[in-house]
């Protein structure tokens, strides 16, 4: 695989940063994931908007322009010969000469940028979307700033690992009794046919997907409610489903044990993940 660091184009076993990366040792980065179909970038522009969002919020200096962005994402996607997965981009404070509380000057401490890709192929046709995923409820313990997309992921990945202990795929976390997110992406539920979603706050990440099917849903006549809800009301919703770049629109058909509806994904659902799969390809690039 070819990856890109800090303006060059390197094979991955030659990429390297250093042991002082603010990213490495304080997690001081932020971070997008474009998924790729049909060898083209889905919603680039959402994500290029929503990293300068990241980067601004943490007083970072955006080390690459949005044309160039772009450039470096088609090349990868072009020498890897990507045509249905991700391109992972990750930016983080730099590598100052020593570790230091103090963030470092930056007109002399330049960021680091990576990209790389990952190869995922049929995941437009995800058998997970015909089978629908379990998931459980956790507690929200995240930090305060969950609208600002940064590469903290440890809590996020032990709730993963205790869905998978639990039997299950992911994990809803809850905060003050109401679902936030899942996670690694937005959370859904359906009665009738209103969908409903938390509202957008720091409390979640403003998912790009999100945003895509809440408009492709308004078009198409659904209703659609922003609002908390609580497990409970999820666990009596008629439908839930997630949203993610990497994921797209994917059931959920279980609850921390409890089916929903008939246990197998819901209409709405499939309709939205149809729909956004031929909707967001006509803006891609
Ligand atoms: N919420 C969290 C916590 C996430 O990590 C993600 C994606 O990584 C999302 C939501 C979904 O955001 P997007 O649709 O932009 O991928």
């Amino acid at each position: 695989r070819t990856v890109y660091v800090n303006g060059d184009y390197l094979p991955e076993a030659e990429a390297t940063v250093s042991i002082f990366d603010r990213g490495f040792l304080m997690a001081d980065g932020v971070y997008e994931v474009t998924s790729v179909l049909g060898g083209k970038l889905i919603d680039f522009e959402g994500h290029a908007v929503r990293l300068q969002r990241s980067l601004d919020e943490l007083d970072m200096v955006n080390p690459i322009s949005k044309e160039d962005l772009l450039q470096v994402h088609r090349e990868l996607v072009r020498v890897n010969e990507i045509d249905e997965g991700m391109v992972y981009l990750q930016i983080t404070r730099g590598a100052p000469g020593d570790r230091d509380f103090v963030f470092p000057d930056p007109e002399t401490t330049q960021p680091t940028i990576v990209l790389f890709t990952q190869n995922k192929p049929g995941l437009a046709n995800s058998p997970a979307a015909k089978t629908g995923m379990k998931v459980i409820s956790i507690d929200d313990i995240r930090w305060g700033r969950r609208d600002i997309k940064t590469v903290q992921l440890l809590y996020p990945s032990m709730g993963k690992m205790m869905a998978k202990k639990a039997g299950a795929d992911d994990a809803w976390m809850i905060e003050d009794g109401f679902v936030t997110e899942g996670t690694s992406n937005n959370a859904y539920i359906v009665k009738g046919n209103k969908i409903i979603t938390r509202a957008l706050s720091n409390d979640i990440l403003h998912g790009i997907t999100r945003a895509a099917v809440l408009r492709f849903a308004q078009e198409a006549q659904m209703e659609v409610e922003e609002r908390n809800f609580t497990i409970e009301e999820a666990k009596e919703a008629d439908e839930a489903f997630i949203t993610s770049a990497s994921t797209f629109v994917m059931p959920v058909v279980e609850i921390d044990g409890v089916s929903l509806g008939e246990g197998a994904p819901g209409r709405v659902a499939l309709r939205l993940r149809e729909i956004y799969l031929e909707e967001s390809l006509k803006t891609a690039v």
